[in-house]
C-alpha cells in the first residue's frame, strides 16, 4: 500500500513538472538567455520601490545566469532605498547620460520593467527605440506600447516584482533567488500594495509566501523601507495636511499642493512627496486624492482613487500621464492654479453629488 502511494506521488510530480505551462515567451526567453549576453535593465523615471526592486532583482538574478548585467536609472533613486544590494552600481541617465547611451548601444538585450511607453524614461527612450538589442517587456500597467520583442504584461500583476518572479520560475529557476534577490522582489510587493492593501490577488500572496520561505525576512525589510524618514518628512507631511489640503466635500475629493517656494522651503528632493497623496484617502467619504507639485519646469498630478474610478482614465485624458485604475499620475505644462482649478472642474464628471 505504502508503495502504490510513493508511485502516486512519483507520477504527480512528473505530470505537474512536465505539465507547467511553457509559454512561447518564455521559451523565446529561456533561449535568448541560453548563452551570456550584455544586458540593460531599464525602468521608468523616479523609480519607486517597485520599480528599483525589479530591476535589481532582475540584475541579480541574470548574474547568476553569467550575463554582464548594467541597470538604468532615467532618474535618481529615493535615498531611502539605498539599503538594495548593489543599487550604488546602477547607472543614472541624469547624471551621465553618456554613459547610459553606451550601455544601451553595447546590449543585446534590453528589460523594460515597470513602464508601458517609451515615453516614460525620456531621453532614453530614442535610444532604446533604435537599439537592435532584443526587448523584453515585464510590465503590469494598462495598455502597453507595442515596442518589445518578447511582452510580459499582465494588469492583473500587483506589481512588476510578482511578474519578475513568475517569469524567474516559470524558466525553472526559482532557487536561484537567494535572500538578496528575494528581498529586491518583496519590495515591490509590499510598496505596490501599499502593504497588502490593495491591488493584490491570491498569487501575489503565493509569490510572498515563496520569498519567505527563499530567506526574506518581511519585518527587516518593512522597517528599513518605512521607518526611515527623515525629520524633514514628517514635517512636510504636518505642513501638506495642515496647510495644503482642501477636501471638495460635495463629491468626495482631496485636493492636496505644494509650492515651488514649499520645495525650497522643506528642501524637498526627489521621492521626499512619495506616499503623501494616499492619506486623504484615510477621510471617510474620500472616494478620489489629486496631489498636484508645482516643479521646476512642469506641474507634476497624482492620482488615487477608490473602487470603481478609474484615476487611469482621468490622468489620460486631462493630465498627459496614465498609470493604474487606481494610482495614476502625469504632467502638464500649466500653471499650479490653473490645475487646481481643471481638478476642482473634472472631478464632478467622474464621481456622484453627495447629500453632505
Ligand atoms: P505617482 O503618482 O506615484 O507618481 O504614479 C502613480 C502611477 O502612475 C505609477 O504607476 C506611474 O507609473 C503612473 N504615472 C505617474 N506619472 C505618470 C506620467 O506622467 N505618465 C504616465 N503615463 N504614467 C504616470
Ligand atoms: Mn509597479
Amino acid at each position: 500500500m505504502a508503495e502504490k502511494t510513493e508511485i502516486n506521488f512519483d507520477v504527480c510530480v512528473f505530470i505537474r513538472t512536465f505539465a507547467t505551462r511553457m509559454t512561447e515567451e518564455i521559451k523565446q526567453l529561456k533561449q535568448l538567455l541560453s548563452f551570456p549576453k550584455e544586458i540593460t535593465i531599464v525602468t521608468h523615471r523616479n523609480p519607486d520601490g517597485d520599480a528599483i526592486g525589479s530591476s535589481m532583482g532582475l540584475a541579480s538574478y541574470l548574474k547568476k545566469l553569467h550575463h554582464s548585467v548594467k541597470v538604468i536609472f532615467p532618474s535618481e533613486y529615493p535615498t531611502s532605498y539605498g539599503f538594495i544590494t548593489g543599487i550604488q552600481m546602477a547607472m543614472i541617465f541624469d547624471l551621465d547620460p553618456n554613459a547610459a547611451r553606451t550601455a544601451i548601444d553595447k546590449s543585446d538585450v534590453i528589460f523594460c520593467l515597470d513602464f508601458n511607453g517609451l515615453d516614460r524614461v525620456d531621453k532614453l527612450g530614442e535610444s532604446i527605440q533604435f537599439s537592435k538589442a532584443k526587448k523584453v517587456l515585464i510590465d503590469h500597467h494598462l495598455e502597453p506600447e507595442p515596442f518589445s520583442d518578447i511582452e510580459f504584461s499582465d494588469t492583473s500583476a500587483s506589481s512588476t516584482c510578482e511578474l519578475v518572479f513568475k517569469v524567474i520560475d516559470e524558466l525553472g529557476d526559482r532557487n536561484k533567488i537567494d535572500p538578496d534577490t528575494g528581498e529586491c522582489l518583496f519590495t515591490g510587493l509590499i510598496t505596490d500594495t501599499g502593504s497588502f492593501r490593495y491591488g493584490t490577488r491570491p498569487y501575489t500572496y503565493e509569490v510572498a509566501a515563496a520569498l519567505k520561505s527563499l530567506g526574506v525576512d518581511d519585518y527587516l525589510l518593512a522597517d528599513k523601507i518605512f521607518n526611515s524618514q527623515k525629520e524633514k518628512h514628517l514635517r512636510l507631511l504636518g505642513h501638506c495636511l495642515a496647510n495644503r489640503m482642501e477636501i471638495m466635500k460635495d463629491y468626495g475629493v482631496g485636493i492636496m499642493w505644494l509650492t515651488r517656494k514649499d520645495y525650497a522651503d522643506f528642501d524637498i528632493q526627489r521621492g521626499d512627496t512619495e506616499g503623501i497623496v494616499n492619506y486623504m484617502l484615510m477621510m471617510e467619504n474620500i472616494k478620489v486624492a489629486a496631489f498636484i507639485l508645482e516643479q521646476p519646469s512642469i506641474i507634476k498630478i497624482s492620482l488615487r482613487s477608490k473602487g470603481d474610478i478609474s484615476v487611469q482614465e482621468i490622468a489620460q485624458k486631462y493630465f498627459n500621464g496614465g498609470g493604474h485604475k487606481n494610482a495614476s499620475g502625469g504632467g502638464v505644462y500649466a500653471s499650479l492654479n490653473d490645475i487646481i482649478d481643471k481638478v476642482k472642474k473634472v472631478m464632478p464628471k467622474y464621481l456622484p453629488k453627495l447629500n453632505v
